[in-house]
């Protein structure tokens, strides 16, 4: 098994100086944001979420829907090897921790009780991510 050749890797004190306080606790030590928080659980807008770590586009606004769980919630990433998917059994849970595939970023959990298509549904900290609007043509 290769490595993807634009994984990134930093050392702790990288990530602190890169990331805010907020961004550093959920992308380097998988805390959670509180539900109905995250600046970006009620964004509508047309455009492309990426990870707050290392900009590596993760999902598209066309795949986000109001889950109502007070996260930004997708049913779908981008492309499939955007993300990957761990088994999380912390908090006597059985979840499936979702991390950003280039800079092992935590993002969030996927929960198999989505909307069709997929039936899935990615919940994912806001402060995972930035939102880059599409340029109006
Ligand atoms: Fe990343």
């Amino acid at each position: 098994m290769s490595e993807s050749p634009d994984k990134i890797e930093r050392t702790e004190a990288e990530w602190r100086a890169q990331l805010t306080p907020e961004q550093y606790q959920i992308l380097r030590e998988k805390a959670t944001e509180r539900p109905f928080t995250g600046l970006l659980t009620q964004n509508h807008d047309t455009g492309d979420y990426h990870c707050a770590g290392c900009g590596a586009l993760l999902f598209l606004s066309g795949a986000k829907f109001d889950s109502g769980c007070g996260w930004p919630s997708f049913m779908i990433p981008a492309e499939s090897k955007a993300v990957v998917e761990h088994e999380d059994r912390t908090f006597g849970m059985r979840r499936v921790e979702v991390t950003c595939a280039r800079c092992g970023g935590h993002l969030g959990h996927v929960f198999p009780d989505g909307p069709a298509p997929t039936g899935l549904r990615y919940c994912i900290n806001s402060a995972s991510l930035t939102f880059e609007r599409a340029k109006q043509v």
